[in-house]
């Protein structure tokens, strides 16, 4: 085999489930192996079958550790993969903690389910296990932003910062080929120009090939700068009626910036100091390796200056870390003005569907969403103003104020992304990945005016061979 064939197997006219196939004279490499999410039935299907002999991959590089990129590495290594996993050192880290909890997610869907549906005689398989986990873990080689390594022979690649979230990665490979060395960049999920602790992306050169993440194609975002603004503000109202604000987060990323925000309004005095809990096991895990990391150059260099002033940008002394869960239902019985910041960020599982049970029912309670809610989740219902929903099966009536901050998104919008494609002056050709059909329209379009050519928005399983 001498051509380069790259074929898109998932995120491919949706925005779940990266995995990105490059065949090259030395060798296959897998760009990322991610984990299709939504409804059961669909999901499970895709998940389960990979159109790839699992061992025919020689190198699997990751770019970050959302669970849509990384979260099908087990099952690929269950099914006889032997590759090494290139990730940066964060990445890896962070990548271990979230493939942990999706096998403990699973095992746990698949006991509840098999007990329920006994009698019908209906029962479901975890994908994997902890411990195929574990074996997708022990293939990982860590490598730092822009360390040259040879995933496979005559591919030299470096990872370069994508600025989505902490470790996130845009590999880039240079490819030998007989026709001349051709150099392809993949962008993973891209970070926004502007951003709060994380450097910004990286301005890729001399592309040949770029595939790009087009989540936000067809959408422009808010300031990040008003955030601070708009929590002081809620703060101060939790003060003077002595009310709870609980705000349902990301474990990664979301979370250390709120925390990172509420340290820069105690510091300065804008708002009353109120208690604040972290109410989520795995959010407090990432934020220590967050705290590990605060000196590297995966953050900025503002942050990075703050971080060596303040010392501790993620503990403040009226912050409290709740690892245990009596310490977490203590809360419901405490009185007085509080913030509790606890996952899911799209309120469909974890510790935060307590708090709501306990407050949506409460007229000076605020429920403040700050992130993406996704169609169908309870957040999203809320969102909507739905006046009644159902936590575990029981009808609450919501009395509480549910509003919306729409200024944080880890992702590039459209004008960042036609901004970072034109940058890297892609010569032979676009392939626009991880957006659904209408936000991937729009930026092909945008793109066209711009006088880009050769963008491609690849169906899934179709392959392209590169010149
Ligand atoms: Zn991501």
């Amino acid at each position: 085999m001498s051509k380069i064939k790259l074929s898109f197997h998932g995120a491919a006219g949706e925005v779940t489930g990266s995995r990105h196939l490059l065949e090259t004279p030395g060798g296959t490499v897998l760009l990322d192996c991610g984990m299709f999410q939504g409804h059961r039935n669909d999901a499970d299907k895709k998940n389960r079958t990979f159109l790839f002999p699992p061992a025919s991959v020689d190198a699997a590089i990751l770019s970050h550790a959302h669970v849509d990129h990384c979260g099908l590495l087990p099952l690929l290594y269950k099914n006889g993969c032997d590759a090494p996993v290139y990730a940066t050192p964060a990445t890896a880290e962070i990548t271990g903690i979230m493939l942990a909890d999706s096998a403990r997610l699973q095992e746990g869907d698949a006991r509840f389910y098999n007990k329920i549906h006994a009698a019908e005689g209906l029962s479901i398989e975890p994908l994997y296990g902890e411990e195929d986990a574990n074996l997708a873990m022990a293939h990982f080689k860590t490598m730092e932003y822009g360390t040259v390594f040879e995933p496979v022979p005559g591919v030299k690649a470096r990872l370069l910062n994508a600025g989505h979230v902490l470790g996130s990665a845009m590999p880039q490979l240079d490819i030998a080929a007989p026709e001349g060395n051709r150099r392809l960049l993949y962008t993973g999920d891209l970070g926004r120009a502007e951003t709060l602790l994380l450097d910004d992306p990286a301005a890729p050169q001399d592309v040949d090939y770029l595939i790009v993440e087009s989540t936000y194609g067809d959408r422009l975002h808010e300031r990040l700068a008003d955030a601070e603004a708009k929590l002081v503000e809620v703060i101060k109202r939790a003060f003077k009626e002595d009310s709870k604000i609980i705000i349902p987060s990301f474990a990664l990323e979301r979370t250390q910036e709120i925390i990172f925000i509420l340290d820069k309004i105690r510091r300065s005095g804008a708002a009353p100091e109120i208690p604040v809990y972290v109410d989520s096991p795995m959010a407090i895990s990432l934020t220590e390796i967050f705290n590990r990391h605060k000196d590297g150059f995966c953050f900025d260099e503002k942050f990075r200056e703050y971080a060596r002033q303040d010392g501790d940008p993620f503990g403040f002394d009226y912050i409290r870390y709740l690892r245990t869960k009596d310490e977490s239902q203590a809360l419901n019985n405490r009185k007085g003005a509080m913030l509790i910041i606890s996952a899911s960020g799209m309120c469909e599982g974890g510790r935060v569907l307590h708090h709501l049970r306990n407050n949506l029912g409460h007229d000076d309670a605020t429920v403040l969403l700050v992130g993406y809610q996704a169609q169908g989740t309870l957040g999203r219902r809320l969102q909507d103003g739905e006046k009644k929903v159902k936590i575990f099966g029981l009808e609450h009536e919501v009395w509480a104020r549910v509003e919306t901050m729409h200024t944080f998104s880890s992702h590039a919008d459209k004008n960042d992304l036609v901004a970072f494609i034109k940058a890297a002056k892609p010569a032979r050709g676009v392939f626009l990945v991880h957006g659904d059909t209408e936000a991937r329209a729009a930026l092909a379009a945008a793109l066209a005016a711009e006088g880009i050519k050769n963008v491609k928005c690849p169906a899934p399983a179709e392959e392209f061979e590169l010149n």
